[in-house]
C-alpha cells in the first residue's frame, strides 16, 4: 500500500487561519506583529523566499519591513541596522535572510540580534535555550517538521529517529527536537560511512542533507515515516527533495513531498514565532 502523503501546505494552511485569528485578538490590544527582512544583495532563490515570507505576513496581519542592502554593504553597517531593528518599537522579529554574500560574518550579525527578536531561532540564546528544554523562538524549518508528525499523530517517543544533517538551521535542532519528544536519534552526516543501515533501522526518518535522491527505497524500511526537508533544484529546473519519492513512498507509511512539504510549514512556523515576539515585547505572554 502507497504511503499517506502529508499535506504540508494543508497543515501550514490550518496553523495560519489559527495566527489570524490570534493577531486580530492583539490589534484589539493595540499590539501589532512586526517582522523586519534584512536581504542582502541579490541571491534569486533568497528573493523568493523573502516575497514568499512578506506575502504571507500581509495576508495575516503582520506588518513587514524590508531593508534590501546592496550586496557591497559593510559588515559595519550591517551590524549598525541590526542594532537600529533591536531598538524599533514597531519591529517585533529580525530576519536576516542567509546566505550572505561572501565577506560578510553571517554568526556576528546573528548574534547580534536581540533575543527577544530572534525569530529565526538560531541565535545563541534560542538555541541554549532549546537544548535546555526551554525553548522560546523553535527554528521554524524543525518545528514545522514537529507540527507535521504531531497532525498526523505520529508520536516519536520510544521510536528510532534518524535525522540526515546536522546543520544549525536543520539537523541539530530537528534532532533536539524529536529527544524532546522522547525519541532515540541517530545524527548522520557527510561522513557517515554507513548511511544505508542506519536509514533502513528508522522508524521516523529525516533527510536534510541538500543532495537529490539521496534517500532511495533500499534505505528505507516498511512502514517508516518519511519526512523530506531537502529543497535541490535539478538540471531540468525543476525542484525536488533528498528523497526519492515515487519509489519510497511505495514503502513508507507516510511521507511528505517536495515541494509542498515542509517548505509552507517553515513559513508558518516563522509567522508562528513573530507573534510570540510581539508577545513578548508587549509583555503578554502568558
Ligand atoms: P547544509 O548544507 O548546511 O547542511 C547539510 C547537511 O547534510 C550537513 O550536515 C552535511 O554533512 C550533510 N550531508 C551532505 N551530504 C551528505 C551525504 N552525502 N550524506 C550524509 N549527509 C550529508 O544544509 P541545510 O541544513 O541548511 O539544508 C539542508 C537542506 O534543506 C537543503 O536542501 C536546504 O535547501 C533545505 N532547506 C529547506 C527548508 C525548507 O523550508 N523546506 C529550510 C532550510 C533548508 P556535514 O556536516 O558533514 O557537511
Amino acid at each position: 500500500l502507497a504511503a499517506q502523503i502529508i499535506d504540508g501546505k494543508k497543515i501550514a494552511d490550518g496553523i495560519k487561519d489559527g495566527l489570524t485569528h490570534e493577531i486580530a485578538v492583539l490589534k484589539t490590544k493595540g499590539i501589532i506583529p512586526g517582522l523586519a527582512v534584512i536581504m542582502v544583495g541579490d541571491d534569486p532563490a533568497s528573493k523568493k523566499y523573502v516575497a514568499s515570507k512578506e506575502k504571507t505576513c500581509a495576508n495575516l496581519g503582520i506588518s513587514s519591513f524590508h531593508y534590501g542592502l546592496p550586496a557591497t554593504v559593510s559588515q559595519k553597517e550591517l551590524l549598525e541596522l541590526v542594532d537600529k531593528l533591536n531598538n524599533e518599537k514597531k519591529v517585533s522579529g529580525i530576519l536576516l535572510q542567509l546566505p550572505l554574500p561572501g565577506g560578510l560574518k553571517e554568526k556576528e550579525a546573528m548574534n547580534l540580534i536581540s533575543p527577544d527578536k530572534d525569530v529565526d531561532g538560531f541565535g545563541p540564546v534560542s538555541l541554549g535555550r532549546l537544548i535546555m528544554d526551554e525553548p522560546v523562538f523553535i527554528p521554524c524549518t524543525p518545528h514545522g517538521v514537529m507540527k507535521m508528525l504531531e497532525s498526523c499523530e505520529i508520536d516519536p517517543a520510544g521510536k528510532h529517529a534518524v535525522v540526515v544533517g546536522r546543520s544549525i538551521i536543520v539537523g541539530k535542532p530537528l534532532s533536539l527536537l524529536l529527544l524532546r519528544k522522547n525519541a532515540t536519534v541517530t545524527i548522520c552526516h557527510s561522513r557517515t560511512p554507513n548511511l544505508k543501515e542506519i536509514c533502513a533501522s528508522a522508524d521516523i526518518l529525516c533527510a536534510a542533507a541538500g543532495r537529490a535522491g539521496i534517500i532511495t527505497a533500499d534505505m528505507v524500511r516498511k512502514g517508516c515515516t518519511v519526512i523530506d526537508v531537502g529543497i535541490n533544484i535539478i538540471s531540468s529546473g525543476k525542484i525536488v527533495g533528498d528523497v526519492d519519492f515515487e519509489s519510497v513512498k511505495e514503502k513508507a507509511s507516510f511521507i511528505s513531498p517536495v515541494p509542498g512539504g515542509v517548505g509552507p510549514m517553515t513559513i508558518a512556523m516563522l509567522m508562528h514565532n513573530t507573534v510570540i515576539a510581539a508577545r513578548i515585547q508587549a509583555g503578554s505572554l502568558t
